[in-house]
């Protein structure tokens, strides 16, 4: 049986060394890291992912704010809000919670967003940095940026002579997740809705990333024997073992079967999920150490 990638304990160990460097600045006299959520309408589970973000980042130390704002809010008035946080130096990381109401423009609400406090790496400045391995000043998506430290606690930070396929070419995960694999010295292979034989080309990988938003596709017969899989996807499916109206959480990922074949997995739930907001946080405190014109603390 593959080894079972522990999200919670990486994840926890991330948020335990946020706190750490969070005290150290404060100990050097240097600002106090500060998190603005900003949240429009009332998607519950949008909800749920702010109260989460806001509760860890005041966990960490952090100077915490959160805007929730009415469903009916302006685009004028949210990017009002957005510019004056861009201006707050006590502010050294913005996230706006997707997604928005449809009269909103989200693309241009990011665009906004100062770079160097898009701590979930969305502006266009932070893809280009990842794209072309700028890595020092870039701010990776949180997911991503998760799975690589997971991956990371499997195979080391050099991924030489590694095969990866990556399947799912978002721009939230898919694409991020493909560079900085490329970054690692791994050969990357980009799979997506399109793509022919999916199964053998998966069984080509030493590194299986899946991204995909489909219940448990990847199949045990597509895992290469020994590979390291991490699986991205969170999809709620019925359980009526559970009870009438019950459901479960499933990945992308068929998880008993691939257990068997693989080296390494990550488990849905307390895989991938964990570690986004635990990354939030990192990338957080690492905006409040280039603010301070400190060197970047690495995770
Ligand atoms: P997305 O934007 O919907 O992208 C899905 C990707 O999967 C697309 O590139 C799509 O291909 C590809 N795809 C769809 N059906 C496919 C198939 N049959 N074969 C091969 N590829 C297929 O999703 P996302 O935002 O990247 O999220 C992916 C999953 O990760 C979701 O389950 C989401 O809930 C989860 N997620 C988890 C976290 C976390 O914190 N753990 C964070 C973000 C997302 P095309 O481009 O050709 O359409």
């Amino acid at each position: 049986m593959a080894e079972v990638i522990d999200g919670k304990n990486v994840a926890e160990d991330v948020v335990n060394k946020v706190k750490a460097l969070t005290a150290e600045l404060s100990a050097k006299g240097a600002t106090r890291p500060g998190l603005a959520v900003v949240i429009v309408g009332e998607d519950p589970a949008s909800q749920v992912y702010v109260a989460s973000k806001s509760r860890t980042a005041k966990e960490c130390g952090f100077h915490s704010v959160q805007h929730t704002l009415p469903a009916e809010t302006t685009e004028g008035d949210l990017l009002k809000i957005i510019g004056d946080l861009n201006a707050d130096p006590s502010v050294h990381g913005i996230l706006v919670q997707l997604p928005l109401p449809g009269h909103i423009d989200a693309g241009k609400v990011i665009q906004t967003i100062a770079p160097e406090k898009d701590v979930d790496g969305f502006h266009f400045i932070n893809v280009g940095k990842l794209g072309t391995g700028e890595l020092e000043t870039a701010f990776v998506p949180c997911t991503p940026a998760g799975s690589m430290l997971l991956i990371e606690r499997v195979r080391g930070k050099d991924l030489s002579g590694l095969n990866a396929v990556v399947v799912g070419r978002s721009n939230i995960v898919g694409k991020p997740m493909a560079n900085l694999l490329i970054a690692a010295n791994c050969t990357v292979t980009v799979a997506h809705s399109r793509t022919k034989d999916l199964p053998a080309l998966a069984r080509t990988a030493d590194i299986l990333v899946a991204a995909v938003g489909r219940p448990e596709m990847v199949k045990g017969d597509w895992v290469k024997p020994g590979a390291t899989v991490i699986d991205v996807g969170i999809n709620r499916i019925p359980a009526p073992e559970k009870g009438e109206g019950k459901s479960r959480l499933v990945g992308d990922v068929a998880y008993a079967e691939a257990a068997k074949v693989a080296g390494a997995i990550t488990p849905v739930p307390g895989g991938v999920g964990p570690m986004t907001i635990a990354m939030l946080m990192a990338n957080t405190v690492a905006s409040a150490y280039l603010a301070a014109g400190l060197k970047r603390p690495s995770f």
